[in-house]
């Protein structure tokens, strides 16, 4: 039909027809095999997202302002030290931090994960899921001797279960099986965007004493997390993945066993006293930060996290659901693609979308649509090779991801593409 032009008769923009919040490079052009070029549709936004502006104007404010943290008297050393502690007050805002909890910052959520693991007491057993990706997967592991399902001295690898339900009453058989201090899962899939639902999961672990961590890489960015309102006890995420760039990230969580365990990295600034016999550590989160902090990469990600939060409640999710469901809409309207789930009755799945298009190759699935559309997607295991192998997918899979700079032209193309690439192959 057509449309009057007046304010009050136009038609509301197609949902997620524009980008949520503006990103950089979102009009970088990028060459195709035909020698022409075209805008770049990033659809690898689990992976890495792009930054936001936001971030990109603070970094630019602050550089100039960058001095040594902590120990200088210097002016800009005091400006610096603020802007670093302010950036660990916004990150633990983001995720609805509880006034005794602790924010350190990491250089990502494989190093959270891994810090968290060396401060498990000593002797305190860890359940986790091997749907996850091996950043939450391998730390466990490897601090039980490499032991997997069961005969880990520390960990126990629960393995997959059809459904959430069936999940929830292994998990709740599992935890009463043996003294747990720690039930690790991710918030998010990064291979299916889905997930178990956490306040049934906490209610279960904490009613068996076991306190429960989330790796928050893919659902912090897409979703927002509260600590508080949750009851979780510690959260890791990503920078690079929460639209600042690489090299900072955050575990946030509960004080205690990260005031006493073991220091992750030894080297000043995480110290109070050292003497030829013996050393005094600091608190956290000064234990598990020494040498000198990553000061752009917090603000950064600070910036981000400041930016994400100040969207209009629901706008994130709407804004990921409708691209989600667009996605998965067309993708299943193709002969021959498969879209890959973990449990059916699974709610709410983030903008994450693996799948398999008939036996064609999945690195040569993403080598098309890079070469002849522009678009980026990534192919292969994913660093979840267990789940990948219950999804019947060992060989690979492609997986398109959705951010705030994606838009519904993105998500077409994609479909588009797939479709004269199916047609090509009929
Ligand atoms: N956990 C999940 C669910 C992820 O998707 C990723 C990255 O893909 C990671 C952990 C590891 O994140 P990073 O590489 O930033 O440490």
């Amino acid at each position: 039909d057509e449309v009057s032009g007046t304010a009050t008769s136009a038609p509301a923009a197609r949902p997620s027809g524009e980008p949520l919040l503006p990103v950089v490079g979102a009009s970088t052009t990028v060459p195709l095999v035909d020698g022409t070029s075209r805008a770049y549709a990033n659809l690898d936004c689990a992976a890495s997202a792009p930054a936001l502006e936001a971030v990109t104007a603070r970094i630019t404010e602050v550089l100039p302002l960058y001095a040594s943290v902590h120990r200088g008297a210097g002016y800009l050393s005091q400006v610096s030290t603020a802007l670093y502690e302010t950036s660990r007050e916004s990150i633990a805002r983001f995720v609805g931090a509880r006034p005794d909890d602790v924010a350190i910052i990491t250089r990502n959520t494989t190093d959270s994960l891994n810090l968290l693991a060396g401060v498990v007491p000593p002797g305190g057993a860890v359940l986790v899921l091997d749907v996850e990706h091996h950043a939450n997967l391998l730390p466990w592991v490897q601090r039980s001797g490499g032991g997997h399902a069961g005969t880990g001295r520390v960990a126990t690898v629960l393995p997959l279960q059809p459904t959430v339900a069936a999940t929830l009453d292994a998990l709740r058989t599992e935890l009463a099986r043996l003294p747990y201090a720690l039930l690790t899962l991710t918030g998010a899939s990064n291979v299916t965007g889905e997930s178990l639902p956490l306040d049934r999961v906490v209610e279960i672990a904490h009613a068996a004493g076991a306190r429960v961590a989330v790796d928050g890489a893919q659902l912090v960015p897409h979703r927002g997390f509260s600590l508080a309102d949750t009851e979780v006890d510690y959260v890791a995420f990503s920078g690079h993945k929460t639209y600042a760039p690489f090299g900072a990230g955050a575990l946030v969580g509960r004080r205690d066993w990260l005031d006493t365990g073991t220091p992750y990295l030894a080297g000043g600034g995480a110290v109070r006293d050292v003497r030829t016999d013996r050393t005094v550590w600091q608190p956290a989160p000064a234990r598990h930060e020494a040498g000198s902090p990553n000061v752009l990469g917090a603000i950064a990600l600070a910036q981000a996290c400041d930016t994400l939060a100040a969207l209009p409640a629901g706008a994130l999710e709407a804004h990921e659901q409708a691209l989600r469901t667009r996605l998965v809409t067309g993708l299943e309207s193709l002969d021959g693609v498969r879209v890959a789930r973990i449990w059916p009755d699974s709610a709410d799945p983030v903008g994450v979308v693996t799948f398999t298009v008939g036996d064609l190759n999945p690195g040569l699935v993403a080598a098309y649509l890079s070469a002849e559309h522009g678009i980026g997607v990534r192919d292969g295991r994913f660093c979840a090779h267990p789940l990948l192998a219950h999804l019947g997918a060992s060989n690979g899979a492609v997986r398109a991801s959705v951010g705030v700079g994606t838009t519904t032209e993105h998500v077409d193309r994609l479909v588009d593409a797939l479709g004269a690439l199916v047609r090509r192959g009929a």
